[in-house]
């Protein structure tokens, strides 16, 4: 088993003075219960991100500072975009690539998201690859096919310095934010699927974490039913103590405790 890794997408929520509070609450619980084994991450909106990283930073909490998206390009006239150099100079360390609502609402095609996780990665920023289907997909049961599809698609070719940075999360998008969280024996069979083929691109060693509903309740089955790496959590990560305790259920089945 890889170390946890969670990650709370705020997703276009909070302004800067909520994001404050909200890292202001996660660093009061960290103190108070530290966990030893998850590397936790934060993903706010990108106006928040200074004011979420100098909280970070001065308040000395153990968690590092994501982007939900970046642009493919590094500079230049590309209106209302954020590069990765402008994220790395607020100290990003993390950003999501083709989240499924990139992907349907912004056109974000698989040859985007395979450029996209290259610039990424190119700067040695992690990625956090976001794969998974609709629900008409997986009631015809092509939902295995579609996700080898789309791994194959950003990930063939990738050069070795950049495999290290890269994570995968398996986001059913009839799951996401719909309170439907997929079965653990649908997450298993799916990660199983996902880790054959990321094998077979010699990424064996990738993370492959779960995202959709997941919550305080369900995390702890999900991980250790589901074999998970961790967790890509949208709304229960708007709260610090459902955020923390999907963390610390996490902390828990990696030290064996559940
Ligand atoms: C997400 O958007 O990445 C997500 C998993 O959302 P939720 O947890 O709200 O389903």
């Amino acid at each position: 088993m890889n170390r946890p890794l969670v990650i709370g997408n705020w997703k276009m929520n909070l302004d800067y003075v909520e994001a404050v509070h909200l890292i202001q609450q996660i660093g009061v619980i960290v103190r108070n219960r530290p966990l030893e084994h998850v590397d936790l991450v934060v993903a706010p909106p990108f106006v928040d991100i200074r004011s979420v990283t100098s909280v970070v930073e001065s308040e000395r909490i153990a968690l590092e500072v994501g982007a939900q998206h970046a642009s493919v390009h590094d500079a230049g006239a590309h209106t209302g975009e954020v590069s990765v150099p402008m994220l790395q100079r607020l100290n990003v360390k993390w950003i999501l690539v083709g989240h499924s609502e990139r992907r349907a609402h912004y056109a974000m095609t698989d040859e985007v998201v395979a450029q996209t996780l290259r610039t990424v990665t190119r700067q040695g920023v992690h990625a956090v690859l976001c794969v998974g289907e609709e629900l008409a997909v997986r009631n015809d049961e092509g939902h295995l096919d579609f996700v080898s599809a789309q791994l194959h698609a950003a990930l063939e070719g990738l050069d070795e310095k950049s495999r290290p940075l890269v994570s995968v999360a398996y986001e059913p998008v009839w799951a996401i934010g719909t309170g439907l969280t997929a079965s653990t024996e649908q997450v298993r069979d799916m990660t199983e699927h996902i880790r054959t083929v990321l094998a077979s691109l010699s990424l064996e060693a990738t993370r492959v974490l779960y995202g959709g509903s997941v919550n305080a309740e369900n995390a702890a089955s999900l991980m250790s039913e589901g074999r998970v790496d961790g967790f890509l959590v949208g709304g229960a990560s708007l709260k610090a103590e459902s955020f923390l305790a999907i963390g610390q259920a996490a902390d828990d089945c990696y030290a064996g405790k559940r």
